[in-house]
């Protein structure tokens, strides 16, 4: 395998999941008790979900607001975060995740492509920006001023994930990829690591059960709770023990 030099050159691309968010006390999508157990994932994770039944939808995602606001990054977000900063070449972190724990930990070259719980989207000014607190039927746009026309900041199924321009830039220059806590089912999200290896990057998968096994998609792959493996992880990558 490619030895992983750390060096101004070397460039990271990390993606992850609802897994990673797990010890933070935040439900994944697909495990067992997940929070596709308990809903429609047509009702609440789509456009026409939403037009169906609004108050339904504004209640799903005020719920995990509310959760996501009083939850704490874990050690394996401020492993990445420590990451970013002792890193020397290029460095961007992509989550599918909507909470907020990756900011919490403070990492800073982070795209959510798929929106988040902080922030609102008006559906009669287009207009975006961020939101605290519950969301309703009767929230006022602070753009337009209209009531009635505000949704959660969310990527649903069917609509083009955030800053993909940026980020497929950014998988064609990758000299390492980083697959955490995803299992790899939602697109277009999960055919980052055939990009990145395309470009020729490393491709390491850390998560509680490899997502993929015998795909030969990842170089590595680590099972293991992320808030242990991801210090770990870190650690002997910033110590050049990877390669
Ligand atoms: P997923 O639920 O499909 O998969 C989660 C993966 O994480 C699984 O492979 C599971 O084995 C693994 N996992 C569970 N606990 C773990 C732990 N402690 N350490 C390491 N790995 C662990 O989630 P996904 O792949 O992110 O699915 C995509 C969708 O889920 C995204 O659209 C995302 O928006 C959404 N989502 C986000 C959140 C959040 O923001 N916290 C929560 C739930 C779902």
């Amino acid at each position: 395998m490619k030895q992983i030099e750390i060096s101004a050159a070397t460039s990271i691309v990390v993606l992850t999941g609802a897994g990673i968010s797990q010890e933070s006390g935040l439900d994944t999508f697909r495990d067992a008790g997940g929070i596709w157990a308990r809903y429609d994932i047509d009702d609440v994770a789509t456009p026409e979900g939403f037009h169906r039944n609004p108050p339904l939808v504004h209640d799903f995602y005020n719920e995990q607001r509310r959760e996501a606001a009083i939850a704490r990054a874990n050690p394996a977000h401020i492993a990445l975060a420590d990451l970013e900063k002792a890193w020397p070449g290029r460095f961007l972190l992509v989550t599918q995740n909507i909470d907020g724990l990756h900011e919490k930990a403070g990492s800073k070259a982070l795209f959510h492509m798929h929106g988040t719980l902080d922030g609102f989207l008006c559906e009669a000014c287009g207009g975006r920006g961020s939101w605290s607190g519950d969301m309703s039927i009767s929230s006022t746009c602070p753009l337009c001023g209209r009531s009635g026309t505000l949704r959660p900041d969310i990527v649903w199924f069917g609509e083009m994930p955030y800053h993909m321009p940026d980020i497929y830039r950014a998988l064609g220059e990758a000299d390492l990829f980083l697959s955490i806590g995803t299992s790899g089912t939602v697109y277009p999200a999960a055919d980052f690591v055939r990009e990145a290896r395309q470009a020729g990057a490393v491709t390491i998968e850390l998560n509680l059960e490899s997502s993929r096994k015998g795909h030969g998609l990842f170089d590595i792959e680590i099972e293991g709770k992320a808030g242990d493996c991801v210090p770990t992880f870190v650690d002997e990558l910033l110590k050049g023990r990877i390669s």
